[in-house]
């Protein structure tokens, strides 16, 4: 039986949800992994930072229905600039959904992943999301399916999702704690009547447990995401990380509550407070110890098409894609050579990545510089390519004198939306400047003169010098530069320690 489709209802949709795919780490965040499993996902757009530059991601939202609610959702709202999990602008039906994906697979051959996520809960709407897979899984066999879930109907689905070779399922689990529970999850829909408060999280979190032990007992790899909601879970997701480590999941998503009130979900009018981005930092690296945590999630919608980042979904609408011709087989070709030519280029620079920086044995000596954050600027591919007042958001990068990570995005409002608009927003600049914090370089195609100014006042030395170059060359060329320059020497403290 499919629930009724209940307003104001979702499973881990807004605040947090990720979606079918998953979320990505640091390429060196996946070393820990087995051979068997680094090879399924690095080159996967969501569980590999370095690959979700070049391989994109779609979902298709045909589970309109949820089984549980969550205080960081309303699947109500939905604005076409509205980035947010669970939010659609138009459900569809498995046929559909099977068009919208082979079309866009045809269009965008980069496109590797479809996921379901939405906008309710997949599992709860189990016809539709199967049909979907089983179709998907005869016609288009060169794309991974994934499915996100909150987890009440997991247990019984497990043989289902094995059968239609999903590999990868992500789950939302923000508490082990049903008292914790109670705080986010107001009720839960379970053997057809609504059970509230602790009782209903007590079975919310046991059939999470259950189904997480379940597909990784069987091979499935599963993802984790939580939602960091300041005051409620934060400390208690360290927890979390531990004992779904434990029980087999392969990678934690920690991703920041999005609680505003216009979106008019319970914390939103609550005004229950987001995480700002250094205390998501925070509770992202305490939570990490040896196991992967994401850090480029996007927090998609249920129906986000293209590279992380980017939203092509206007493009992909049902009235659209009935009118378009595809010849799958043709473009089955043609994706092939993409994927190829792509798994070259990722190839060829994670040799270079591993490629040792100095040499102890020839009395080389590790240099002895602070490290330094630095954002990008970047609409994809790798490459610092976006104006700083068009960037809708920001990739934060630590850089020390032998190597980098990802640490996070920040999202933000563009700065200037067009020519005549441009250099209006100075309650925005403010924004994004505040967004900033911690950074102390900032990379973009090209800066305008007021706002170089004020970043350079509150600290941020803007550089428009590497504008279309790789953001790792970028990055390691501007710490080259600063460390020659004497700027990035470690106080003498830090140096004695080191
Ligand atoms: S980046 Fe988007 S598609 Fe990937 S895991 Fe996060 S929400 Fe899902």
């Amino acid at each position: 039986m499919e629930l009724p489709v209940i307003s104001n209802t979702a499973p881990e949709s807004s605040g947090g949800g990720c979606s079918s795919s998953g979320c990505g780490t640091a390429p060196d965040a996946l070393s820990h992994l087995p051979d068997s499993i680094r090879s399924k996902v690095q080159d996967h757009p969501c569980y590999s930072e370095e690959a979700h530059h070049y391989f994109a991601r779609m979902h298709v939202a045909v589970a309109p229905a949820c089984n549980i609610q969550c205080n960081y959702c309303n699947r109500k709202y939905d604005c076409s600039n509205e980035s947010r999990p669970g939010v659609v602008s138009e459900v569809m039906s498995p046929d559909q959904a099977v068009k919208k994906t082979l079309a866009v697979a045809a269009a965008i051959p980069q496109m590797t992943v479809l996921g379901i996520a939405g906008p309710g809960d997949p599992l709860a709407n189990p016809e539709r999301t199967f049909e979907t897979f089983r179709r998907l899984s005869e016609e288009a066999p060169d794309i991974k399916l994934c499915v996100s879930t909150n987890g009440l109907s997991l247990p019984e689905s497990v043989d289902e999702l094995a059968k239609h070779n999903i590999d990868h399922v992500t789950i939302t689990i923000n508490c082990v704690d049903p008292e914790i529970g109670a705080k986010i999850y107001p009720w839960i829909f379970w053997e057809n009547k609504r059970i509230f408060g602790v009782e209903g999280a007590k079975i919310l979190i046991e059939q999470q447990q259950k189904g997480l032990e379940m597909l990784t007992s069987r091979g499935i790899l599963v993802k984790v995401n939580s939602v960091m909601i300041p005051g409620i879970n934060d400390e208690h997701l360290k927890e979390v990380s531990k004992i779904v480590k434990a029980k087999g999941a392969f990678l934690h998503n920690v991703m920041p509550l999005i609680a505003e009130a216009e979106h008019g979900t319970y914390f939103g009018i609550m005004g229950q407070r987001e995480p700002t981005p250094l205390e998501l930092e925070a509770l992202q690296d305490s939570c990490s110890g040896d196991m992967s945590m994401m850090r480029h999630c996007r927090q998609c919608r249920a129906d986000a098409v293209g590279l992380l980042g980017e939203d092509r979904g206007a493009e992909f609408t049902i009235d659209k894609i009935e009118e378009m011709e595809i010849d799958y087989a043709a473009a089955m070709v043609e994706r092939a050579k993409v994927h190829d030519a792509i798994t070259s280029e990722l190839e060829m620079k994670r040799a270079l990545k591993a490629a040792p920086k100095f040499n102890p044995e020839a009395g080389e000596e590790k240099p002895a510089t602070r490290p330094i954050r630095i954002a990008i600027a970047s609409k994809g591919g790798g490459l610092v390519n976006e104006h700083f007042g068009h960037a809708h958001e920001f990739l934060v990068y630590e850089v020390g004198p032998t190597s980098h990570r990802f640490l996070t995005h920040r999202k933000c409002t563009p700065y200037c939306m067009g020519d005549e608009s441009c250099g209006d927003g100075e309650t925005v600049l403010g924004q994004i400047i505040k967004s900033l914090e911690g950074v102390e370089v900032l990379l973009a195609s090209k800066i305008g003169f007021e706002p170089w100014a004020d970043l350079e006042k509150a600290g941020i030395q803007p550089n428009g010098e590497h504008a279309m170059e790789p953001i790792e060359e970028a990055i390691r060329a501007v710490y080259d530069e600063l460390a020659a320059a004497g700027k990035l020497d470690m106080p003498a403290e830090a140096k004695a320690a080191a």
